[in-house]
């Protein structure tokens, strides 16, 4: 299959799983990446590494995916589809369709120094939530206090229980 009739036939299938349930939405994110990965490996490899471990180490019953990320993800999709003919950037929409469905934010809150997306991870460090710029990459603790980056260690992203604990969700 050529990678156009690819993102066609996988922008179908996110339409409709994206408003359904967690084991839905992760089992649509694994058919479609199994379609598109080969093509994302000649397009960008480090990001094809990055959203292979996303998508395998990723729980549907362990994460939240709120309403404002599916409305977020709709948003990437809707463009990924005006933007069929370049291909280039609609993989880049669909690495932050997956990004967006899997890692929680919210919209009520931004990066302090440029206003990005603020996406939540777990310290193993410091044992604790944090938030990471997703365009600037600065890193902030719960209570938006700067935190340094030799004060963490491996991030994956913050699961619905941690998210509870600290009380981001209720
Ligand atoms: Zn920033």
């Amino acid at each position: 299959m050529k990678v156009k009739s690819a993102l066609i036939m996988i922008s179908g299938k996110l339409e409709t799983a994206i408003p359904s349930d967690n084991h839905e939405i992760i089992c649509c994110l694994k058919s479609t990446w199994d379609k598109l990965k080969r093509f994302s490996k000649t397009i960008d490899s480090s990001a094809t590494i990055y959203i292979d471990e996303l998508l395998n180490n990723c729980d549907a019953e362990k994460i939240i995916i709120s309403q404002e990320m599916k409305e977020d993800a709709m948003h990437d999709l809707n463009r990924l589809k005006e933007e069929i003919n370049n291909v280039y950037f609609c993989f880049k929409l669909y690495y932050g369709l997956v990004e967006d469905l899997l890692i929680y934010h919210r919209s009520d809150e931004c990066c302090h120094l440029c206003e990005g997306q603020l996406n939540y991870y777990f310290n193993d460090v410091s044992n604790s939530v944090l938030k990471e710029c997703a365009t600037c990459g600065r890193l902030y603790d719960i209570d938006m206090r700067l935190v340094e980056f030799s004060e963490v260690g491996m991030l994956r992203p913050a699961n619905r229980d941690e998210l509870l604990i600290n009380k981001i969700i209720k």
